[in-house]
């Protein structure tokens, strides 16, 4: 931490600054320029930069090492690929998740699962305990919708993520999914992702609505620091004041988290946008930016889907939008 004092500030304050950061355990190096007296902390210790800003005589306090430590490129330098069975995501692969919002019903999951792999997607996404803005909207069909996720996928060799929403539930998850997914609203819920610190599953971590790339940065902290190494960070829109679209798709989060981390991040052009129509042009621009995987919503009706249909594309648009999405991430050596 830097603390720069404001003009001409006494020594008295400046000692008592000097004094405060020794007494939280850091070391104070002092530099004294002509107009403005600089004040390194140098420490391990986590403080609030606010009650040193509120010390008599202190102009700024700018923060220098960052507040993540395991997920960032200081702790490991090379890309982190998750491979999950043969779907890898990361360090030059993009990993292809297709399915539903919701798990239905049997058929629904099968006829949407025959059709995906049939153009070669191998993880299949599906909903079972659903997050919904109503009480009075579908909630999911809860652990049968598991089985059905699970029962189609190993039919068709594929495997599931779905979104696990509280700590109870994570013992059942564990029994039929891949990937845990947790969902934007569930982002912060520092419980539910210090639990998932401690098994050995990926996560899928959504960002918040509303949450800072920092704020996603940390969440995943939460979930590395407790031993779980296995994260695949997700960019799906943040909220703006644009109406136009569900939320904002923060294409930019993706080279500026793969700068920082060396974490993959997927992007959700389906949720991002919440149009059928602009989930096409948000997917090739995702992967031109670099993304390492998509999860896009697929439903083989729409139209009477429980859940999201006007997001959802029809099985033959996903055909040939994955057809056209390889040959774009040939173009910058990546692979699906
Ligand atoms: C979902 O992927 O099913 C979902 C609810 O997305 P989000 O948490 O990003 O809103
Ligand atoms: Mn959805």
């Amino acid at each position: 931490m830097l603390i720069v004092m404001q003009e001409n500030a006494s020594e008295d304050k400046i000692k008592n600054v000097v004094n405060f950061i020794k007494e939280k355990g850091f070391d104070a190096h002092i530099s004294k320029g002509a107009e403005h007296t600089v004040i390194g902390a140098v420490g391990k210790n986590i403080t609030d930069k606010r009650d040193i800003e509120l010390l008599d005589g202190v102009k700024e306090v700018i923060r220098i090492s960052s507040p993540y430590k395991l997920v960032s490129r200081t702790f490991k330098e090379e890309d982190t690929i998750i491979d999950v069975n043969g779907v890898k995501f990361g360090g030059g692969h993009i990993g292809m998740i297709a399915g539903p919002c919701t798990v239905e019903s049997y058929e629904q999951m099968e006829i949407t699962a025959q059709k995906l792999s049939e153009c070669g997607v191998r993880c299949l996404r599906g909903g079972a305990f659903k997050p919904r803005t109503s009480p009075y909207s579908f909630q999911g069909l809860g652990e049968e919708g598991l089985k059905i996720l699970r029962e189609v996928a190993d039919k068709y060799n594929m495997i599931v993520t779905s979104e696990v929403m509280e700590v109870a539930q994570i013992p059942m998850f564990l029994k039929y999914v891949d990937i845990l997914q947790v969902g934007a609203r569930n982002m912060q819920n520092f419980n539910l992702l210090k639990s998932l610190g401690e098994i050995r599953k990926p996560v899928l971590l959504k960002r918040g609505l509303s949450a800072t790339i920092e704020e996603l940065l940390m969440s995943a902290e939460y979930i590395m620091s407790g031993g779980n190494r296995e994260i695949i960070l997700c960019e799906r829109g943040i909220r703006t004041f644009e109406r136009m679209t569900r939320n904002t798709l923060d294409i930019s989060a993706i080279p500026v988290v793969q700068k920082i981390s060396h974490l993959p991040i997927v992007v959700d052009p389906s949720h991002a946008t919440g149009l059928r129509d602009k989930v096409a042009p948000m997917s090739k621009a995702a992967v031109a930016a670099g993304a390492d995987g998509l999860i896009i919503e697929v439903h083989h009706s729409p139209e009477t889907a429980l859940c999201d249909g006007a997001q959802s594309l029809y099985p033959e648009q996903f055909k040939d939008l994955f057809q056209e999405l390889k040959a774009l991430a040939a173009i910058i050596k990546k692979e699906f």
